[in-house]
């Protein structure tokens, strides 16, 4: 069967067409500036990236471009839309509704509704993007994955903050998780590799890319991740701060003369491996170069960076009381050894042995401990859209 993915944003949509049995990827293609102007860019596998500008004043004109590109005589992947089975929705908040993926209903989509309040940018968007579908492609199955399903399994005292209970009874207020798609397929895939038995192995997950989380999957299942209520607690991040003292806010919206919205804009967006290094980048590969050309700042973000993700993996060892193996995924993960070897530095108590040359890969699965190393430690490159099609055609 082949499976449409879609990842809705308020503004963009990102696809995938992916035959499920092959597991191959046939088309991929992201639509942009949704309702300012519009543009198209399409990869068929194996051929050209087309970009067009078109005017898309909704995203159910961005679903028809992606459609007309997919069906297209000459460039085009499939003769029609017959041969587009189902469509799978990244969706972001699920609430503690969604444990598990779900085939929309109107019933799912009115619960995914409810969710809005907890993840006011996507949630509606994600919902915007089924409609669109759902008008275009009236017939076809239609599966909502969630990014906070996976740590659903939590137990009470990893999700509940230390703060008033009537919030967590009257508004939901606890720790949700997400990457929850991409945790879960980098540690079965880990343990895959490593011919263990998923359900009987201690695992922490470092998805570390723009946005970045960890998380502590025990016998399979999460059992605690550093995102919160919203993806801005933990990790530093790209432009996020993640952890840091409440009381700041108080001191910084004082001295700033800053409201709700610019202290939370200033977390979200000017913060993070950004902030600390002074506004030169986010980008990992910039404060790399920076770094070695001696910026100090870039050098600091940096060193902060690996410290907390070594602090969080501490913390999972002892919330697991051990750990058989440790992943890395996402941009970052993927692709910067010199970051990993920095967070691997801390860890030597663990008994962990790094592999300098097999550190040294970029983007593909590797083991990068030793043979002899207690702990494991790989490289597994995510692939949220494949575990997407996967969950759809599971469903279905
Ligand atoms: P997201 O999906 O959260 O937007 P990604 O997982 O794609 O992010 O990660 C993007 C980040 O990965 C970039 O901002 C960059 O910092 C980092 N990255 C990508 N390639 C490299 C590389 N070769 N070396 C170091 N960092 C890299």
């Amino acid at each position: 069967m082949n499976v449409l993915v879609i990842n809705c944003g308020s503004s963009s949509l990102k696809f995938q067409l992916i035959n499920s049995d092959s597991e191959a990827v046939l088309a991929k293609g992201l639509c942009e500036r949704i309702g300012i102007d519009g543009r198209l860019t399409y990869q068929p596998a194996g051929g050209e990236k087309e970009v067009s500008d078109k005017a898309m004043p909704t995203h159910t004109e961005a679903i028809q471009f992606v459609i007309d590109a997919l069906t297209n005589e000459k460039t085009g992947v499939v003769k029609s839309l017959d041969e587009i089975g189902a469509v799978g929705h990244r969706v972001v908040h699920g609430g503690e509704k969604f444990a598990s993926s779900v085939v929309i209903t109107d019933e799912v989509k009115k619960a995914v509704e409810e969710c809005n309040d907890l993840a006011p940018l996507h949630n509606p968007a994600n919902l915007i993007g089924v409609a669109a579908c759902e008008k275009l492609m009236p017939g076809t199955p239609m599966v909502a994955v969630f990014d906070t399903a996976f740590h659903q399994t939590m137990p009470e005292k990893a999700y509940m903050y230390g703060l008033p209970y009537e919030y967590y009874e009257k508004y939901k207020v606890r720790r949700y998780g997400f990457h929850g798609t991409s945790h879960s397929y980098v540690s079965k895939r880990a343990a895959e590799i490593l011919g263990v038995p998923y359900d009987q192995t201690k695992t922490i997950v470092c998805h570390l890319g723009n946005g970045s989380s960890i998380s502590a999957v025990l016998n399979g299942k999460s059992v605690d991740t550093s995102m919160g209520l919203t993806p801005l607690e933990g990790l530093v991040m790209g432009t996020r701060s993640g952890d840091i003292d409440p009381a700041i806010l108080e001191f910084i919206a004082k001295k700033e003369n800053l409201d709700i919205a610019g202290l939370m804009n200033m977390l979200n967006k000017k913060s993070g491996v950004f902030g600390l290094s002074n506004n030169l980048s986010s980008d990992f590969r910039d404060l790399d170069a920076a770094a070695v050309d001696g910026n100090v700042p870039a050098k600091i973000a940096l060193q902060v960076f690996a410290y907390r993700v070594a602090k969080y993996v501490g913390s999972y060892v002892a919330a697991m009381n051990g750990v058989d193996n440790i992943v890395f995924t996402a941009g970052i993960g993927e692709n910067s050894g010199p970051v990993r070897a920095d967070v691997l530095s801390y860890l030597g108590y663990l008994g962990i042995e790094v592999d300098e040359e097999a550190n040294k890969k970029r983007g593909e699965e590797v083991m990068i401990s030793t043979p002899d190393s207690k702990v494991k430690v790989l490289v597994v490159p995510t692939n949220e859209e494949l575990a997407i099609a996967r969950e759809t055609v599971a469903l279905l």
